[in-house]
């Protein structure tokens, strides 16, 4: 995995500077959007940790042993604790076992790490578990977690953790990190005006039919809501399906074409120009020329409504039938 990181510099030569001051954190929590790159630069840092013989810069030389076992992917002292359960989280049972390995001895090195990735689902238990290794580790252990936002975690988890944010790069680094994957001039230009300077979320687009099908039906919505077509909206919305998380992903899709609208509105009144990050800019547009300020407010407040009934595991159909007849009655 030597491939160059796009964005996020900053974050990175923090990180870099820790590894080679050798004042490493031995909690690190990496947070931001889905596909912002968390992931990405947690494994850099666990990579950096482990390197046996990490340059004076702070990167991983990529060449020791260390180095090439993690790139492929069997470094014995890269520990990822398994998920399980519906909404694929870290159990208490999980936790437990981690709290007793974390004391034995690395296989190789002289460190081990133990990575806990998309963590916005750990039950409180199983944070509490993990809090009592966590506070008191050895000084070999380390723990690495990603998240959507530091919220997600218990204030005395929080505490003992090194908190970076991970950032979306700009449209230009984003676009440089799609080329230099080989990918079709076509595909980046289509990936990048859905989801801007988001590379995950990109390549996501590219590669997972899925995910087009979901922007698809965020447009057809949209297109709906312009149109005050109340029945169009209905049958959209069923279109999103009976899996929480797409529902949820297509909403969160939705809301940021609300917020891209609002942005547009406040800027025709301001004259600033600020970035949009939905992925239908010209349905943006079309929402604030059709709209007012308040009714896109109190859409974007229904759509959140809608989000959170889901969230709480509320029957998607109903919810989602709640949902067009509330925008149906703010539109009317
Ligand atoms: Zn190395």
């Amino acid at each position: 995995m030597n491939t160059p990181i796009f964005g996020n510099s900053a974050l990175l030569s923090s990180l870099e500077n820790m590894i080679a001051s050798g004042r490493t954190a031995n909690s690190v929590l990496f947070f931001g959007v889905k596909g912002s790159g968390r992931k990405t630069i947690a494994r850099y840092y666990a990579k950096a940790l482990l390197c046996y013989n990490p340059l004076p810069d702070g990167k991983p030389c990529n060449s020791c042993k260390s180095c090439r076992n993690f790139d492929d992917n069997v470094h014995p002292d890269f520990i990822l604790p398994p998920k399980s359960g519906k909404l694929g989280g870290f159990s208490v049972d999980t936790a437990k076992l981690v709290c007793s390995d974390a004391i034995i001895s690395p296989n190789n090195g002289d460190r081990k790490v133990y990575f806990f990735p998309d963590c916005h689902n750990m039950d409180v238990r199983t944070q509490n578990t993990l809090l009592k290794i966590i506070e008191e580790p050895p000084a070999f252990t380390f723990f690495i977690f990603t998240s959507l936002s530091k919220n997600d975690f218990l204030p005395t988890i929080i505490s003992r953790c090194a908190c970076f944010g991970v950032c979306e790069c700009s449209e230009n680094l984003c676009r440089d990190a799609l080329t230099a994957k080989n990918l079709p001039q076509n595909d980046i230009d289509s990936a990048v005006s859905c989801f801007h300077g988001n590379i995950g979320r990109c390549l996501d687009y590219i590669f997972n039919p899925d995910i087009r099908l979901r922007v698809d039906l965020t447009k057809a919505l949209t297109n709906s809501i312009i149109n005050h077509d109340e029945y169009a909206l209905a049958v959209n919305l069923f279109k999103l399906g009976k899996e929480r998380y797409d529902v949820k992903d297509a909403l969160s899709l939705l809301d940021s074409l609300l917020r891209d609208a609002a942005v547009i509105l406040s800027s025709q009144q301001n004259s600033r120009s600020i970035p949009l990050i939905g992925c239908f800019p010209s349905g943006s547009a079309s929402l604030a020329s059709f709209l007012s300020a308040r009714q896109i407010i109190c859409i974007h407040l229904a759509v959140n409504k809608c989000w959170a009934a889901i969230e709480a595991n509320s029957n998607i159909s109903l919810t989602l039938s709640a949902l067009s007849s509330d925008i149906a009655a703010i539109c009317g």
